[in-house]
């Protein structure tokens, strides 16, 4: 079993129980949307009134993620506590964890929340990773660049997505400026893969045990925040094993119950290195809600209130694309286009770079 906390004790949350999220944007929503389906009720918790998730759910609580007395007040509201967002105070999770069953469970978090923590653990379990040094202060930087040489990429150790908070650093980058445009105390220091591909896989693990896995998809970026996600990945069957034992590996060793999605990058070489991990539900994997027999999103239900898992089983191919910033005002041309599916957030404001919706564009199954 699983559980490592008082409250877990691997309880089933039967239809009709209230499942906590924490975060109220997209992946909440949809996480929402899917638990509706299958008669739960979902609770959210995020600082930000009119979120997105709250339009869809039955009811928000609109507190700071380190409000210890309303974290409380909503584990004693919910059944079960999740997660769509996962830089939560680690006292916060603690706190959670103490009162109801919560899954990913705190040291999951933990773990992600990191990224050398996360690269760390990757390494002491045997999986490949891009060579990385840790680098502690600015004065640290040449002889880190030295040994990784250059091009390497320089990243905050925490808070990282979407690229925010790294540097690429070429043979003529200045390392004077570049601790100061990476903006944090603690730093990774990575070689930079010159890849072929990146690729990721999401996989779900129930409080069984029991695992399943989408098949591995292509992820194309665009000033580092995805763009495109092509299922299935244009690799061969060795690789696409090679993905698939990896995520199963990790999310064994992580003792996960939940999902998880594992970004790897594949080498011109064909080994594939881990980048990071998401212990959520993962943009890679909307295209599965159009194109698969059981989405990411109620697979991540069924796992978070220890339900069997559904099948993964993927019925047509697809190709996602994000709609960003204004990418959204095309959306009468996407409904009038045949074979693709839109799916729009909610938000107000189309900022630059702020994710409004995707489309998924489907065809025919081909391997
Ligand atoms: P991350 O925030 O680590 O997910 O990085 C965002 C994107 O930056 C990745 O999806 C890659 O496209 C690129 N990237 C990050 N790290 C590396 C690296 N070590 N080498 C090459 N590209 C990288």
């Amino acid at each position: 079993m699983s559980a490592d906390h008082a409250a877990d004790h691997g309880q089933i949350i039967p239809p009709g129980g209230t499942i906590g999220i924490l975060g109220g944007g997209q992946l909440g929503r949809m996480a929402a949307m899917a638990a509706a389906r299958l008669g739960y009720r979902c609770h959210i918790y995020c600082p930000d009134e009119g979120a997105p998730a709250s339009d869809v759910a039955a009811a928000t609580t609109v507190a700071a993620y380190d409000d210890l007395h309303a974290l409380e007040r909503f584990a004693r509201a919910v059944d079960v506590v999740t997660f769509e967002f996962e830089n939560v105070p680690a006292e916060a999770t603690e706190k959670l964890a103490a009162l109801k069953p919560t899954r990913p469970a705190p040291r999951v978090l933990h773990l992600t929340q990191q990224r050398l923590r996360e690269k760390n653990f990757l390494t002491a379990i045997n999986v490949p990773t891009t060579r990385y040094l840790e680098v502690a202060h600015k004065e640290a930087l040449p002889q880190a660049v030295q040994a990784l040489g250059r091009p390497c990429v320089l990243k905050s150790a925490s808070f990282g997505y979407d690229g925010k908070g790294q540097v690429r650093i070429d043979p003529e980058t200045d390392l004077g400026s570049v601790w100061k445009a990476m903006g944090s105390e603690l730093a990774i220091l990575e070689a930079f893969v010159d890849f072929q591909r990146e690729i990721s896989v999401v996989i779900a693990r129930g409080v069984d045990g029991a695992m399943e896995l989408y098949v591995p998809v292509e992820n194309q970026h665009r000033h580092h925040i995805l763009d495109t996600t092509i299922a299935p990945a244009r690799i061969s069957a060795a690789t696409a094993q090679k993905a698939e034992a990896i995520a199963r590996h990790i999310a064994q060793e992580i003792k996960l119950v939940g999902l998880l999605g594992v970004e790897m990058f594949v080498t011109k070489a064909g080994d594939v290195l881990v980048n990071e991990l998401a212990p959520r539900p993962h943009n890679s994997g909307h295209w599965t809600i159009d194109a698969c027999l059981t989405s990411q999103f109620e697979q991540f239900i069924r796992a978070v209130c220890g339900l069997p898992l559904g099948s993964p089983e993927r019925h047509s191919d697809a190709v996602m694309k994000n709609l960003l910033g204004d990418d959204v005002s095309h959306w009468k041309q996407i409904l009038s286009e045949p074979g693709a599916k839109l799916h729009l957030y909610g938000k107000a404001e189309a900022r630059s770079g702020r994710k409004m919706g995707h489309v998924t564009r489907l065809s025919p199954k081909t391997n």
